[in-house]
């Protein structure tokens, strides 16, 4: 095992996780200003679906959406998200892919 597996522990072979939701209308503050926000796996963050927070219909269906290693760009995200401490919003991911 190289040092960057090692490093992720369980996921050997996730780059970073993207917070999915599906915005429906139906679909709680909490969880849309959570979509988009991407963290690396180490990272202290909770993966979804929210609990306490989340006022949806029927729970929270948000999903981490995994980009792995081997994809276009993972290492190079995910390099992005470390060096802002593990954890980017949504907001700022937009910023950087389009810049
Ligand atoms: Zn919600
Ligand atoms: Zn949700």
């Amino acid at each position: 095992m190289d040092w960057f597996s090692r490093l992720l522990g369980r996921k050997p072979n996730v780059a970073h996780f993207t917070w999915h939701c599906s915005r429906g209308e139906h679909t709680c503050a909490r969880c849309r200003e959570l979509d988009g926000t991407a963290w690396v796996p180490e990272a202290d963050f909770k993966s979804p679906p929210l609990k306490a927070e989340c006022t949806c219909p029927g729970g929270c269906k948000c999903k981490a959406i995994p980009t792995g290693l081997d994809e276009a760009w993972g290492q190079g995200n995910a390099e992005f998200i470390r060096k802002q401490g593990g954890v980017v919003t949504g907001k700022r991911m937009e910023k950087f892919f389009a810049g």
